[in-house]
């Protein structure tokens, strides 16, 4: 096998281990002899396994019993519509941080249904931080507040959650499961699953359940949280094998001893590639140290027509989607729970080496 090193933003690198036991359960799912994505959703078998990601989900992140857990198709973007219809009216308002190009995009969806009031915003310093706690605050009549605390494309993320007398909902689609979140101080959680979670199109919502039912009465059925929440994940016919992967992801994350475990690796991935950073002159990262996500590290060189060359060396080595987001420019390594510490550390070597070859 001749499997690469693979630094996608997403979707990302799976656990090897979960794509191998797919690979086995292909043609005959569990004696059924059917394939896992031929069988009905409606089975018991199909029912059963739903109810068993959602049920190690729930174990790893320690959601309590007051929130609900909905698979739904149409990724993280297409929550960015749901929030509003689900928790607000179009004559409500609603708070927003901005931190970057995610923040962005769920502002501008919100602003088609509802009136946004961005309370804090990192725009002034090109994200290379986030707003303070002390720094924003939120006006009386609000219905949630909604922040990125992973901003995928910057590499920027809170170190703080922020309190708020109304829901606070979290788009947490580039660092969910690298870490334990403490799910009560949250009103919703949600996220697409191409990062940590399993393949594209597939969204996780957590929603504490007292904020089901007051979806607008123009809220698509499909984004209304309520319903998916009544009928299981299963008001249509469901990503069924999207949401299988994702319980064996679970599984493996559960076996790897959760998120304690997971955040202890992550921490020593990225302090891998920081130090480096920070003490190579070759290489920078602009993000406020204590802002720098875990997850997704954006460095660029300090000669910027080597970054072709960089590349192009780096993809020989089987190290591949570094290059950083067109809007940035520059380079990214996504080093999300299925990239090992191995895989980090080559990436490492890689860097001083060339760097030592160009610099
Ligand atoms: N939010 C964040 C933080 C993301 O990183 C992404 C995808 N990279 C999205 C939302 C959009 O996700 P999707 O493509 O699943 O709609």
């Amino acid at each position: 096998m001749n499997r690469a090193y693979n630094f996608c933003a997403g979707p990302a690198a799976l656990p090897e281990p979960v794509l191998m036991r797919a690979s086995e359960e292909m043609m005959d799912w569990q004696g059924s002899g059917c394939s896992v994505m031929e069988m009905s959703h409606r089975s018991t078998e199909i029912v059963a396994m739903t109810e068993a990601a959602e049920a190690s989900l729930r174990r790893l992140m320690a959601i309590p019993d007051d929130y609900a857990v909905i698979f739904q198709q149409g990724g993280a973007s297409q929550q960015f519509a749901a929030v509003p219809l689900n928790l607000a009216h179009s004559d409500d308002v609603v708070a927003y941080l901005n931190t970057g190009q995610w923040s962005k995009k769920a502002i501008a969806e919100a602003q088609r249904f509802t009136n946004v009031e961005v309370v804090g915003s990192s725009q002034a310093s090109n994200f290379t931080e986030v707003p303070k706690a002390e720094e924003w605050s939120l006006p009386a009549n609000t219905r949630y507040l909604h922040y990125c605390p992973n901003e995928t494309i910057g590499g920027v993320r809170f170190n703080y959650i922020p309190e708020a007398a109304v829901p606070v909902v979290a788009d947490m689609s580039s660092m969910i499961l690298s870490e334990p979140i403490d799910v009560p101080r949250f009103g919703v959680i949600y996220a697409g699953a191409q990062k940590n979670i399993g393949p594209a199109g597939l969204a996780v919502i957590i929603v504490k359940k007292s904020l089901l039912g007051s979806a607008r009465s123009d809220c698509p059925a499909m984004l209304d949280w309520q319903k998916a929440a009544d009928n299981g994940s299963m008001y249509n016919t469901p990503p069924t094998f999207g949401i299988y992967l994702a319980g064996l992801v679970f599984e493996w994350i559960e076996a790897q001893g959760g998120l304690d475990a997971m955040a202890v690796v992550n921490r020593r991935k990225a302090a891998m590639l920081y130090d480096l950073i920070d003490t190579n002159d070759f290489y920078a990262n602009p993000v406020e140290v204590e802002s720098r996500s875990l997850m997704n590290v954006p460095f660029t060189l300090a000669d910027s027509s080597l970054d072709k060359a960089f590349l192009a060396d780096a993809e020989a080595a089987r190290l591949l989607n570094l290059k950083g987001h067109r809007s940035v420019g520059g380079m990214r390594a996504s080093i999300y729970n299925a990239v090992d510490e191995s895989a980090v550390a080559t990436l490492a070597e890689f860097m001083t080496d060339f760097a030592k070859r160009n610099g």
